[in-house]
């Protein structure tokens, strides 16, 4: 694969109100470390990764320096930045700290279970349209509701995904496409590839994640969390 230079801007500035902790979920540990640590090890230790901005809160960015990027040595991190309100405006801080990569990797540090295989399947898709989104095709029949709590349609199982990040797109297309979307509503979105969606014609392509890398949102994650970890060391033990 030709050399390009990759940039990964890990998301670490949401409040996490539904884990009901007084520390933000990023920050929680796992077995010993914060939950964060895990995806900035993984970008860390991947040859396809140059730079990692870190997004994070206003009053956690000396909290980050210290006790996770300087503490665990991880030398790509070359910006720690103030997040904002809502994710999208988080997103847009590290796209405009990064302005000269040619593919970015949007990625929630509430995620601590990536690998490189999924960073490097996730770039070929990146590479051949522009746009790459991973993602797991879903165990659960999935169906859409109306507004009074009644099923509306029940989409053919075999074409649901649900989606994960990292999402990874040509720097160009996600800077041009939340350049322009930021002077409309955006209300709706939840991830960075509705952007691309809704302001260009680009098609997404999807590859696979892994049914490994949740997101720790509710308490219940982290017991599935450590359990995965617990077992990934036991497969991995010599
Ligand atoms: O809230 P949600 O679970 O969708 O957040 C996904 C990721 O986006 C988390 O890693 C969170 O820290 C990050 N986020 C952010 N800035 C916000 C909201 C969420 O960086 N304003």
């Amino acid at each position: 694969m030709e050399k390009r230079k990759c940039t990964a801007i890990v998301l670490a500035a949401g409040r996490g109100k539904r884990m009901q902790s007084k520390i933000q979920k990023q920050f929680l540990e796992i077995q010993g470390y914060p939950v964060l640590y895990y995806s900035l090890r993984c970008f860390q230790e991947s040859s396809l990764i140059g730079e990692i901005i870190l997004v994070t809160g206003e009053d956690t960015v000396s909290y980050c320096k210290e006790e996770i990027v300087d503490k665990f040595s991880f030398t790509k991190v070359t910006g720690i930045i103030p997040g904002g309100k809502e994710r999208y405006d988080s997103v847009y801080a590290g796209l405009l700290a990064c302005e000269d990569c040619d593919y970015v990797f949007i990625h929630d540090g509430a995620r601590p279970f990536i690998t490189d295989d999924i960073l490097k399947r996730g770039l070929e898709g990146a590479i051949e349209t522009g746009a790459c989104v991973v993602g797991m095709p879903s165990k659960d029949t999935v169906k859409l509701s109306d507004d009074k709590g009644y099923v509306r349609e029940t989409p053919e199982r075999s074409c649901v995904w649900t989606i994960q990040t990292p999402q990874i797109f040509r720097y160009s297309l996600i800077r041009n496409a939340h350049d322009s979307i930021r002077l409309k509503d955006m209300s709706m979105i939840t991830d960075d590839a509705m952007v691309v969606e809704q302001e260009t014609g680009t098609r997404i392509r999807l590859v696979e994640g892994s049914y490994q890398n949740i997101k720790i949102t509710t308490p219940e994650d982290l017991t599935v969390a450590e359990s995965f970890i617990r077992s990934n060391r036991l497969l991995s033990a010599p």
